[in-house]
């Protein structure tokens, strides 16, 4: 769909941008796809198809451990695109990056390591009502492990979390905050500066989810001071199968190694095993080196296009289809709040999510239902599943008008 006049002049050709999309050319049941489901994965420009491409034609052999010209080739690239995560992050050293098949692995991993070395009988972990399941199940399994309490921080009818409750709830025993960046079914941006600060305040570490915020905001995890920080390569344009850690270089070196295997060793014996220096301790085993360069690939292309100016647009794109889908009768919004990024969820009076999610289809419009893998956000707000349409880069305001006139078709056929 063509980008109007007014979507150039807010910073991004996005006629241009939709060219680089090759997937997006295509019809879906006999009329132009509109894809609007990019909180659950993005579309991949045509750099990081090649980049990865390139590094099978050009470059692939396994890393680390090969004195030859490739395998010396397949490294470079590798830890080439471990710098490109380290820069967009503005972590201080490559090191604090690690490579992990995606968010939900590192969260997992620091529950697994630092989690169990830290969190004991009756101390708490403190995350908030409206993270995903990625965010939740982990510190659950290490509570009940260790006879750990889960607490959780409320949330207000618009979707934000209430500071003072979450303040409250910071106490002598809180051993790890794990809060989400962006939430993925409410869209809520988490002032999570303030929140690390109270958290730093008490002497508790954080871990920020930022499955959600990379492919919206500009993050730079020193300014922040987070102390992980984990997102997903496929919400963020590039491969799946890929996802990073970041973490302060004091803490990972504390921490126990996570999977044992190849690469995460200094020297093996069967008496006793020395663990490599981090990052490569926690990066046991082949990793997805096609997927690293991928993801730098997707950086890179970001880089051009610049943050502020796709965090402009998809503000733009958000406050348009706001405006408009509240204004239709019948149709309510879940997570209202001040800051948002990406995400409009909504539910239609007497309408299944699922239905609105298959009529729309037939337009050629893709959106999620369901819970959205946040099933306490949506007990919550006392509903079974939203509908929810998740903005990109490359949407535009006629892809929302199609998914307006898709909503009214809802309704009209439930009229
Ligand atoms: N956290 C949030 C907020 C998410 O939206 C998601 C993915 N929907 C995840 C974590 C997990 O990401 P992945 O499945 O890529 O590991």
């Amino acid at each position: 769909m063509k980008a109007s006049p007014q979507e150039i002049a807010s910073g991004l050709d996005v006629e241009r941008i939709r060219a680089d999309f090759p997937i997006l050319r295509q019809q879906a049941h006999g009329h132009p796809l509109v894809y609007l489901d990019n909180a659950a994965t993005s579309q991949k420009p045509k750099a990081v198809i090649d980049a990865i491409v390139r590094y099978y034609e050009r470059d692939n052999a396994n890393i680390h451990r090969g004195v030859h010209y490739l395998s010396q080739q397949a490294t470079e690239e590798f830890e080439a695109a471990r710098k490109a995560v380290q820069l967009f992050l503005h972590a201080a050293r490559p090191s604090e990056i690690i490579f992990l098949r995606g968010a939900t692995e590192a969260i997992n991993l620091v529950a697994q390591t630092y989690g169990r070395v830290h969190v004991g009988a009756g101390d708490e972990v403190l995350i908030t009502a409206m993270e995903h399941h990625s965010n939740i199940v982990p510190w659950q399994m290490l509570c009940d492990e260790k006879g750990a309490k889960l607490r959780v921080a409320p949330i207000n009818d618009h979707g934000e979390l209430i500071l003072e409750e979450f303040e409250r709830l910071l106490g002598p025993r809180t051993k790890i905050v794990a809060i989400g960046h962006v939430s993925n079914a409410l869209g809520t941006i988490n002032p999570i500066a303030k929140i690390i600060k109270m958290a730093h305040a008490k002497n508790v570490p954080v871990l920020v989810d930022g499955a959600q915020a990379v492919p919206h905001v500009a993050v730079n995890v020193q300014e922040l001071d987070c102390d992980f920080y984990v997102f997903s390569s496929h919400k963020l344009y590039g491969p799946t199968g890929v996802g990073i850690l970041y973490g302060k270089q004091a803490l990972l070196e504390a921490m126990p190694p996570y999977q044992g295997g190849g690469d995460m060793i200094s020297s093996v014996t069967f008496e006793k095993t020395t663990y490599n220096k981090v990052p490569h301790k926690f990066e046991a085993g082949t990793p997805d080196m096609s997927g690293a360069v991928g993801l730098r690939a997707a950086i890179e292309y970001l880089n051009k296009l610049g943050m502020e100016n796709i965090a402009a647009h998809e503000h733009e794109l958000l406050e348009y289809a706001t405006q408009k889908v509240s204004a239709i009768p019948g149709v309510r919004i879940v997570g209202t709040a001040k800051e948002k990024a990406g995400v409009l969820s909504f539910v239609i009076e007497g309408v299944h999510p699922h239905d609105i999610g298959t009529i729309l289809d037939q337009e050629g419009i893709a959106i999620r239902t369901g819970h959205h893998c946040a099933q306490p956000v949506m007990e919550r707000f006392g509903i079974d599943a939203t509908a929810r349409a998740s903005f990109a880069l490359y949407n535009t305001k006629e892809e929302v008008d199609a998914l307006l006139r898709g909503i009214k078709k809802v309704e009209e056929v439930f009229a």
